[in-house]
């Protein structure tokens, strides 16, 4: 297994340098997450064997339920499944970063409980990119969205890094580009901008089936489930 899982992380390393060569971008630019979710501690440990340090999980009981077993590695370890407020104290407790920020509500119960802990935590704001048709994440242009990067200031346990987005999944990988150039270029306004304690570096998004189009498209951190661990069973 771990033998697979490392000729695995080879390959996507391989296919993140071919990206990256196509469109001009330095390899070192992208990080790879390998996502974990439903997979147990044994193929995590397969993973960071193979050199990855950073983890993204989708939902915080599971997480919690793993972590003791794997708390002695020097994991980065990112929330990247929507979290509900009342598992923001826990989330704040356990992970590193959370990337789904999607309302100033939930950012405000994160720093207080990031205050609580003493700990500062890295956050990005999930962008509903698509529109309506994708379930989660914040609305390019929304009062909300204008309202919550304003919010940043005050939140100081908070440090802003940048935007996620998920676009729906078809079957053709292309389909994502457009939805990945928005992103970048919303991000390119929102910096423009200048807003205090709101920094807009990273841009996570890509997956098994179109991170290569998510890097042409400047993606910084690309998000690997099956394609480092295998397909998952239905949870
Ligand atoms: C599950 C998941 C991934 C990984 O998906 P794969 O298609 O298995 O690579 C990436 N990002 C998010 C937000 C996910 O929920």
């Amino acid at each position: 297994m771990a033998v697979t899982i490392a000729e695995n992380v080879a390959v996507i390393r391989e296919r993140i340098v071919a990206a990256c060569k196509r469109s001009q971008r330095s390899p070192g630019d992208v990080q790879l997450m390998a996502v974990s979710k439903t997979k147990p501690v044994e193929m995590i440990r397969g993973a960071y064997e193979a050199g990855i340090t950073v983890f993204g999980e989708n939902y915080v009981q599971e997480f919690a339920d793993k972590l003791p077993v794997i708390s002695g590695l020097r994991i980065e370890w990112h929330l990247i499944g929507h979290l509900q407020s009342n598992k923001a104290a826990l989330a704040a407790e356990l992970f590193d970063a959370l990337d789904v920020i999607d309302s100033l509500k939930l950012a405000e119960r994160l720093n207080r409980a990031a205050l609580d802990l003493g700990k500062m935590l890295d956050v990005l704001l999930e962008i509903n990119i698509g529109g309506e048709e994708s379930k989660s994440g914040i609305a390019p242009g929304s009062p909300e969205l204008n309202e919550l990067l304003r919010g940043f200031d005050r939140l100081q346990a908070l440090q802003l890094r940048g935007l996620m987005c998920i676009p729906l999944i078809t079957e053709n990988p292309d389909d994502s580009r457009p939805y990945f150039r928005r992103l970048r270029e919303l991000r390119d306004e929102l910096a423009a901008l200048h807003l205090p304690r709101v920094e807009l570096d990273e841009l996570s998004m890509g997956m098994t089936h179109d991170f290569e189009i998510a890097i042409e498209e400047g993606s910084t951190c690309v998000r690997v489930g099956t394609g480092i661990f295998g397909e998952r069973e239905p949870r």
